[in-house]
């Protein structure tokens, strides 16, 4: 008997999800956010790997954000396996779905575990439980993660009792990494002991979800390295995303994360060398993400894996996060050599007040200076900005407009400001004057509605960087569309192509067609490969 099937991700009906979005009103941040990143064509919404698998010629073809094995899969896996428990796995839940149906009707497995990570909303959880219920009655199904850390913190007894009974699964983890609570919980099942023992879980007896003791788990990173030999090379393919640290020393005030990650700690140097070494040993792996969230701090550990990559000659491509300040024109070279690709910049703002206020450690010359750095060493460059933060004024917008004109970074993307009671800025929120949460908020300087229109004009009007549509395409796709044969200016091209379907269903909402002139620039756009294919 298998003691526990991993499920890693549901990418789930996106029509559905769009309407579910939309019921929160088409005037909501959230529905203005997404309508930022699909378009409709012939009657179905598509986002843009969507349309770029429904155009392409040759019907075999499927480009998906997900197309990796999940690397909570590999983390759990190998986690399980080192403490003597077997595992099996689903990555992506639609695509397997077939496969899940066979392995559940066999009915040899004790315990599913679904993760959590990447999702907002409870569906795609309450999908997969629904399936398992429909094919398999007796396992038991646990879920933990990211999601149900968060609404375990969030949200009040009475609410969180409510949403587990919605989600009808057994047994729910309430701790941020929670792969020893598994451990614990699989314990106990194969010996039949009492749940109650077992820390940090909620628990259902009789019509209520019983919740036990809480501790704070701490995993080492190092004695926990991925063992890749426990998965067929076929399923980890191409692409890797790893994790060399975790949580992040900085306190930027609109993010909660180093706050529920804990203390920073990162691996050393030996480490990311074993563990590259064990990738390059599969043979099929080019492209790494490198998950940290500030992989190049500090800076010394930062250059000491530069080198140690390029005396190994690993020949990966990589991406990683980058913090501005961190880092000169000499380091940006030496990453080039390294095999780096492109870096994500948590740029958030132009103007310095703003970034000042967001407790962020750099500033717009920080910024003025690294994105033209990496375009000269040919690495490409994703920045991120946050519009609507507490002090947001027309002023502080349009110098984040200028930044992104002046320094042209590959590509950008307006945010809306999300306002969440588990970040710093809450503390501040009677200075700022600030009320609502979520997508919907105000404060002195500016209200969530307004802060949605400067992102569509942002949109609409700058010129010299592209658009990331994120939901469904984000930086990840532009490695993984190179690998598929598809050049960068191909990719870009693909994407402003893309994006003018958009646009034009921004400024025309009631017009029923798209131009057929920009139907036909897509199409072609979709058809990189045509003369490869011929
Ligand atoms: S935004 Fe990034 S750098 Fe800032 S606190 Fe969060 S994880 Fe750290």
């Amino acid at each position: 008997m298998i003691d526990c099937l991993i499920v890693g991700f549901n990418d789930s009906n996106f029509a559905a999800y769009v309407q579910t979005v939309k019921a929160l009103g088409v005037d909501s941040g959230a529905y203005r956010d997404l309508s930022l990143a699909f378009l409709e064509y012939e009657g179905r919404h598509y986002r843009a790997l969507d349309i770029l698998t429904h155009l392409h010629p040759n019907d075999d073809v499927y480009f998906a954000n997900t197309d990796f094995l999940w690397p909570t899969i590999t983390y759990l896996g190998s986690y399980l396996s080192k403490h003597g428990f077997s595992f099996d796995y689903i990555n992506e839940f639609q695509r397997d779905t077939e496969l899940f149906r066979e392995k559940l009707q066999q009915n040899d497995i004790l315990t599913i575990a679904i993760t959590t990570t990447l999702y907002v909303l409870p569906d795609p959880i309450l999908e997969v439980v629904n399936f398992i219920r429909q094919y398999n009655k007796t396992v038991k199904i646990i879920v933990g993660g990211p999601y149900i850390c968060n609404q375990f913190e969030s949200l009040s007894e009475l609410e969180f009792q409510s949403l587990f009974h919605y989600l009808s699964a057994d047994i729910y983890v309430n701790n941020r990494e929670g792969e020893a609570t598994l451990v614990d919980i699989l314990s106990a099942l194969k010996h039949g002991d009492d749940l109650s023992e077992v820390k940090n879980i909620s628990y259902k007896i009789g019509d209520e979800y019983k919740i036990t003791h809480s501790e704070v788990e701490s995993n080492d990173l190092e004695d926990n390295m991925v063992n890749y030999t426990l998965f067929p090379k076929r399923d980890i393919g191409q692409f890797v995303s790893l994790r060399t640290a975790k949580s992040c020393p900085f306190s930027c005030a609109f993010c909660g994360f180093p706050a529920r990650a804990g203390k920073y700690v990162y691996t050393s140097v030996d480490h990311v060398e074993k563990e590259l070494n064990a990738l390059k040993e599969l043979g099929t792996v080019t492209t790494l993400t490198f998950l940290d969230d500030t992989f190049n701090v500090p800076k010394k550990r930062f250059a000491d894996i530069l080198q140690m990559m390029i005396r190994n000659q690993y020949e990966f491509k990589w991406n990683s996060f980058f913090r501005s300040d961190h880092g000169d024109e000499s380091i940006i070279e030496l990453m080039k050599e390294a095999g780096c690709e492109g870096v994500f910049l948590g740029t958030e703002s132009g103007s310095n007040t703003i970034l000042e206020k967001m407790n962020k450690t750099a500033r717009r010359e920080h910024y003025m200076k690294t994105i033209p750095w990496f375009r000269k060493y040919g690495i490409t460059t994703y920045a991120s900005m946050i519009v609507g933060f507490p002090g947001e004024t027309f002023e502080t917008y349009q110098e984040t407009i200028d930044l992104i004109e002046e320094t042209q970074p590959d590509f950008y993307r307006g945010q809306l400001w999300f306002c969440d009671p588990l970040t710093p800025i809450w503390e501040k929120r009677e200075e700022y004057g600030v009320t609502g949460s979520g997508f919907a908020w105000s404060h002195k300087t500016m209200d969530s509605e307004t802060a949605c229109d400067l992102i569509d004009q942002m949109f609409l009007s700058i010129q010299n960087s592209i658009w990331m549509p994120q939901w469904g395409f984000e930086l990840w796709s532009i490695y993984y569309l190179q690998r598929k044969g598809m050049s960068l200016e191909q990719i870009k091209k693909f994407v402003r192509d893309f994006n003018a379907v958009i646009a034009e269903q921004l400024l025309y909402p009631n017009k029923k067609d798209i131009s057929p002139k920009l139907v036909d620039n897509l199409k072609q756009s979709c058809q990189f490969d045509l003369k490869m294919l011929s």
